[in-house]
Parts: structure tokens; C-alpha cells; sequence
């Protein structure tokens, strides 16, 4: 998984060991990458790898079922969790941006996200268009790793879609994976493929931070607006206005202060035209980079009028414990994913946006690197239908292992008060025991890797997380683990909505079984 994650058709930037999210890395270096691959291929089946901020650092005895390895990424104490002292210490080769997914070895590729953003516009579309997105228009930036899967999941709503991004290799990429339909050079040009079009996506050669105030000013509103450039990084991410992207480069490695001011004075434009549109009537929501906080750094003292996505469209999926639940086939054999494809249809007969997903991905999702899945379960499902694949592998009837995992968007597994735990009612979004809590239980139930991140999505010290992973190999011991990790899981997310007042989630919790000493309504 760790060489799926730079497989290049995969990675970004594989030469750099850039998976994704502005400088999200699977490994520090490359002298860590050959250490850690050196490392995996002679560890003993009770020992543990320890790998600190992507250098492996020491091979521990453990036991059988304990997780084969151990990861923390970008952690700073609170006080230097900064990018200041991010900077610093990743200059003098200390430390390294391990992402979400990146630094975890759990990234599948824009495959990895399209479902859960086609189920956002999905949202949106039900919340104000009656349902569907039809003939309307949606316009975001950055059409990288997780921003390239929204031409797709607009289009596979009805959509037409306009994207920007600076980088033209970037759309290029989205072109030949079969995510986004045309590129465009200015924006009459895009206006113009766009015009009378239905179900098509557009990537525009451009700089969000112009292109967004001319929208402005020709009076032209999209249906609904958002934004996936990597804003959560000022220096090593977002790329400031009014000049080339040659120059910005130059400019980085030049004088890097100066970059970061031009850059974060570049989001607050960003922003601006952001909330004149949402004025004028455009449906408009953060989605997850932190650009409303890097606004308001710039001097946009109402860049928080823009709702975040997850308040706005996910938050009900996180009372039941649903969440993203992903495998992928260690064969290489597209036939396996169809397999379990099949499998999960059989099982959950009447999960409507599951059957409905299942139909378009068969058809339109390419596969990169090995074939993977994504789909949304619910509390319980996933441990039965971990239980099912490993019974198929077991049996034969799957060719090879498959690596089960989810990313850091999951209930119980991150503490992200401008994402994920926004607006909790209770008012505990920075409380980041929760994470914590989370990678020790799914260490103490045996999942395969276990990895604790700081700053993924929205940037050094804004959030806190932790990932998961658990290879179904068909053997009893792997069944016992994976029915462990699967159910302990999201009952954590379940617990902590409930503890947040969440009525829904209470009933979840004493549905499932799940035991609250503290049961808030008691
Ligand atoms: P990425 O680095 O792969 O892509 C970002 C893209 O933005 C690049 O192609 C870059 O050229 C472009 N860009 C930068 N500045 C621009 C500007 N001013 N105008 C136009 N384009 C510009 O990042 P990614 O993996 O696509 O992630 C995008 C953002 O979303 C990141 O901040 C990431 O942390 C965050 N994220 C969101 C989710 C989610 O679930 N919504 C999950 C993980 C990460």
C-alpha cells in the first residue's frame, strides 16, 4: 500500500513522494522509503515498525495480533503546532506532512473521494434544487488529488461544472482518468463549452482569486460554489495571484515570507468574491481546506458566513456511525473489486445510495494503482461485510488479500473544528482526546496499521486524527481482528455525537449495544 500510494498513476508528485493535499508524503525521504520497504519485507509476524513522521525508527517484539505497524505523522506539542515551526523543522529534515490519507498509506487516488463528494452535491442538490442538479452550475477550484473528483461527481448529478486550477498538468491529469471532460484556456472560452451543455465539466486554466471576481463582475452566479485548492497550506500550497505560475514557483524558493503574504492576501480576494457570489444567490460552502480561516488572516472578518460542509450536509451520516469505508485488492485483479462489488449489493439490498453508487462507479470510475472501492457503511455493516471479504479470500473466491481501510473523515476519528467537528453542540470541536482515543482502541483490537496525524485537510495545527487499516488475508485469527477493529470503530464516533448531544446518535448507541457509563440522558 505504501507503493500503491506513489504508484503514478496515483500520486501527484510520486518523484517527490508527494501523495496529495499540497505536500502530503508517503515517506520523509527517499533513503526512509528504501528503510521502511527493507524494514516490512523482515518483520516477523510479533514485531512492530515504529515510523515517526515517515522514517522508520525501530522495530519493537510485540505479539501476533497486535498491528505490524505503528505511524504518527506532523504531531507538535499545542504550543509549536505551527506552520512557523512546521517550516523549521521540515527544513532540517525532522518531520514530514503526512496528510489524511498520504502519510498513513491508505490513499486510493481521486477514486478515493468521488463518492463522498458526488454525495455532497447529492446533499445539496435535496437541501435547495428539489433534488437534482440538473442543467445547474457548479463551480470550485483546485483539481488535484481530492479536488480532480468533483468535474465527476457534478456530472454524474447532472451538473455542468467549471474548475480552476493554476497548473494546466493538473486538468491534463483529470482529462486521461476520465474525470473531468474539457480544458480551457480563458473563461470565455469555458463560458462558451459550457453554454447550452448538459452533465459536463470544464477545467479552466486560471487563478481562482481572478477568476472568481470576474465572475463578480460579469454578474454570472453559479448554482453552487466551493473550493478544493490546497488552501490549508499558505507557502508549500496555495498559489498566489497577479503573476505566472513560473514566477509563484520562483518566487517560493526565493523569498518564501513574501510568498506566504502574497498568498494569503490572494485567499482573502479568493474569499471575497466567494461571498459576493453567496450573496447574489450561489449555494457556497467550505469544503474542507481551511481557506475561510486563511481569509480571515488576510483581514475577511466575515469569511465564516460560508458554512462548512460538514455541518451543512455530513453531519447526520456521523450520528449513525456511518462513515468512509474503502478496500482495495492486493491481486491487481479489477475482477475482485466487481467481486466484492457483488458481495456488498447481496448484503445491503435496501441501501438505496449504496445501489446507486454501486451502478455508476462499475461504469465510470477508472481504477488507479490497484482496484479499489469506496463506499459509505453503517454502524455494524462494515463489520459484516469485513467478515463476508474475508471469508471470500478465504474460500478462494477473491484471488489475494484485500486491505481494508477507511480515511481520517470518520465519526470518532478526528478532532477538526473548522471540518469535521465544527459546530459541535456541545461545543467540544477542539477536544482532540477523541483521535487519540481512537488509534489506541484500534491498536488494542489488532488492526494491521494504526497511524496518528496531525494538521490533515486543514493545515498544522488545526486538527487532529487517526487512521486504520486491516488486511482481510482469510485466515480465523485476521476474521477476529477485523470483527474487532470494524465494530469498535465507529461505535467511538457514535459515543462522541452522543456525548455531543446528538439525540440521533444516543438512539444509534443503544440500538447497536454500545454501553455509555455517562449516558447523557440519564
Ligand atoms: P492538491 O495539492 O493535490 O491539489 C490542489 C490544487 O490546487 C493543485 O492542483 C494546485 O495547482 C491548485 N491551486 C493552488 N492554488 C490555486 C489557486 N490560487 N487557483 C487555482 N488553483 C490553485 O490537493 P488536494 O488533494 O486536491 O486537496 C485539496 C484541498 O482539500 C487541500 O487543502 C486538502 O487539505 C483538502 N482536503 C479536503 C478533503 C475533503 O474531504 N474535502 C480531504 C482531504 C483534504
Amino acid at each position: 500500500m505504501l507503493m500503491n500510494n506513489l504508484d503514478p498513476e496515483v500520486a501527484e508528485k510520486p518523484d517527490e513522494l508527494i501523495v496529495y493535499g499540497g505536500t502530503g508524503r508517503a515517506a520523509r525521504d527517499w533513503p526512509s522509503f528504501h528503510a521502511i520497504v527493507r524494514s516490512l519485507q523482515q518483520l516477523d509476524n510479533d514485531e512492530t515498525l515504529l515510523v515517526q513522521s515517515g522514517k522508520p525508527v525501530g522495530i519493537f517484539r510485540t505479539h501476533s495480533e497486535a498491528p505490524r505497524v505503528l505511524i504518527a505523522n506532523s504531531n507538535l506539542v499545542g504550543h509549536w503546532s505551527n506552520y512557523e515551526e512546521f517550516n523549521r523543522l521540515e527544513r532540517l529534515g525532522l518531520i514530514m506532512y503526512g496528510q489524511m490519507t498520504a502519510g498513513s498509506w491508505i490513499y486510493i487516488g481521486s477514486q478515493g473521494i468521488v463518492q463522498g463528494t458526488f454525495e455532497t452535491f447529492a446533499a445539496a442538490a435535496n437541501k435547495s434544487f428539489g433534488g437534482s442538479l440538473r442543467g445547474k452550475l457548479v463551480v470550485s477550484g483546485g483539481m488535484g488529488g481530492m479536488g480532480g473528483a468533483q468535474p465527476l461527481a457534478a456530472t454524474l448529478n447532472g451538473a455542468r461544472f467549471l474548475g480552476m486550477d493554476v497548473d494546466p498538468a493538473r486538468i491534463e491529469k483529470r482529462l486521461k482518468t476520465g474525470y473531468c471532460d474539457r480544458i480551457a484556456w480563458n473563461l470565455d472560452e469555458a463560458l462558451s463549452i459550457l453554454k447550452g451543455a448538459e452533465a459536463l465539466s470544464v477545467g479552466l486554466v486560471g487563478n481562482c482569486a481572478d477568476v472568481l471576481p470576474e465572475l463578480v463582475r460579469r454578474d454570472i452566479v453559479p448554482d453552487i460554489l466551493t473550493d478544493q485548492t490546497s488552501a490549508h497550506d499558505a507557502l508549500n500550497g496555495y498559489v498566489p495571484n497577479g503573476m505566472e505560475l513560473k514566477e509563484a514557483l520562483a518566487l517560493r524558493c526565493e523569498n518564501p515570507d513574501e510568498y506566504t503574504r502574497a498568498s494569503v492576501a490572494a485567499m482573502g480576494q479568493h474569499v471575497t468574491a466567494m461571498l459576493a457570489l453567496k450573496r447574489m444567490g450561489a449555494v457556497t460552502f467550505d469544503y474542507g481546506n481551511n481557506i475561510r480561516a486563511q481569509a480571515k488572516k488576510a483581514g475577511v472578518e466575515d469569511a465564516f458566513e460560508i458554512p462548512g460542509f460538514v455541518p451543512e450536509y455530513i453531519r447526520p451520516l456521523f450520528c449513525e456511525g456511518r462513515g468512509p469505508f474503502r478496500w482495495a485488492a492486493l491481486s491487481g485483479s479489477p475482477e475482485d473489486i466487481h467481486t466484492t462489488d457483488r458481495l456488498a449489493l447481496e448484503m445491503f439490498p435496501n441501501n438505496e445510495v449504496l445501489e446507486r453508487w454501486m451502478r455508476m462507479a462499475k461504469d465510470r470510475i477508472h481504477f488507479q494503482g490497484l482496484p479499489a472501492r469506496i463506499c459509505w457503511l453503517g454502524y455494524g455493516e462494515r463489520a459484516e461485510f469485513g467478515l463476508a471479504i474475508n471469508d471470500y479470500v478465504r474460500r478462494g473466491k477473491i484471488e489475494a488479500p484485500i486491505v481494508i481501510g477507511r480515511d481520517h473523515l470518520d465519526t470518532g476519528s478526528v478532532a477538526s473544528p473548522y471540518r469535521e467537528t465544527e459546530a459541535m453542540l456541545d461545543t467540544s470541536d477542539a477536544v482532540a482526546d477523541w483521535p487519540l482515543l481512537n488509534a489506541l482502541l484500534n491498536t488494542s483490537a489488532g488492526a494491521s496499521w494504526v497511524s496518528i496525524h496531525n494538521g490533515g485537510g486543514v493545515g498544522i495545527g488545526y486538527a487532529q486524527h487517526a487512521g486504520m487499516v486491516v488486511v482481510a488475508d482469510g485466515t480465523e485469527a485476521c476474521g477476529r481482528r477485523l470483527e474487532r477493529v470494524l465494530t469498535t470503530d465507529p461505535g467511538l464516533g457514535v459515543i462522541r455525537h452522543a456525548d455531543a448531544g446528538y439525540p440521533k446518535a444516543v438512539e444509534v448507541a443503544r440500538e447497536k449495544g454500545i454501553r455509555m457509563p455517562m449516558d447523557p440522558t440519564r
